[in-house]
């Protein structure tokens, strides 16, 4: 079986900022055995070093699909790059940043996100700063997730990054495939999923339509892991 674990809100709880979303050492090596049994691969938004600074050296029983489908690991070795796309330079919109404390701006492969979790004041400012900025210079596309606004300049999505692991590892088509995710961006991964044959399954509260499985949270992932293993 081929499962795709999103790592955000899905293999960790949320946190207030993105470098505190540290793996249990534990779920960590149960995750690396799952992946003796199975092909592992985890799909995130950050890129190589983000995931690295909260998951630590990535053993070789798991794969790693960063910046949204740019990067495919096996461990710590890149195996395949798309990163086509360029971010611009992000001074203009730092300087506009500095108005809005609170605000977290992470720069990544092919993309940038800004984040406002922790931001308290009126968030249509945010969103001013940020579209300000993205009409002057128009990525790809904008993808809007929880308290964070993103700007892809490469032709990334979740959905692509499913796509694209499957023909760089030869995936044949007989072999099940799977997706737990927990957030807007996901919903690209699902429909690829559903297309071919797969099973999606959401994490949380508000399941979007047409998804095989809901897992209530993190606890409940790893639950459901341990039931394939
Ligand atoms: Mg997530």
């Amino acid at each position: 079986m081929i499962i795709f674990l999103d790592y955000d809100g899905t293999l960790v709880p949320i946190q207030e900022f993105p470098y505190l979303a540290r793996i249990d050492p534990e779920r960590k090596e149960f995750l690396r055995e799952l992946g003796r049994v199975h092909t592992v691969a985890v799909v995130t938004g950050r890129d190589k070093r983000s995931f690295s600074n909260v998951f630590g050296e990535v053993p070789p029983e798991i794969f790693l699909v960063t910046s949204h489908g740019a990067k495919i690991y096996r461990g710590e070795d890149l195996i395949a790059n798309f990163l086509d796309g360029k971010v611009p330079d992000l001074g203009p919109l730092k300087e506009a940043l500095k108005d809005l404390p609170g605000t977290f701006l992470e720069e990544k492969e092919g993309c940038f996100a800004l984040h406002y979790r922790s931001f308290k004041g009126d968030e249509a400012l945010v969103e001013e700063a940020f579209y300000r900025f993205v009409r002057d210079h128009p990525p790809l596309k904008v993808i809007r997730g929880k308290k964070v606004l993103e700007a892809v300049y490469g032709e990334f999505d979740k959905g692509k990054g499913v796509e694209r692991f499957l023909k760089v590892t030869g995936w044949k088509g007989d072999e099940p495939v799977i997706y737990v995710g927990d957030d807007t961006t996901d919903m690209d991964a699902f429909r690829v999923v559903k297309k071919i044959g797969g099973r999606a399954y959401f994490v949380g509260e508000r399941p979007p339509p047409g998804v095989d499985g809901v897992l209530r949270d993190v606890e409940e992932v790893y639950r459901f892991l341990r039931s394939l293993k």
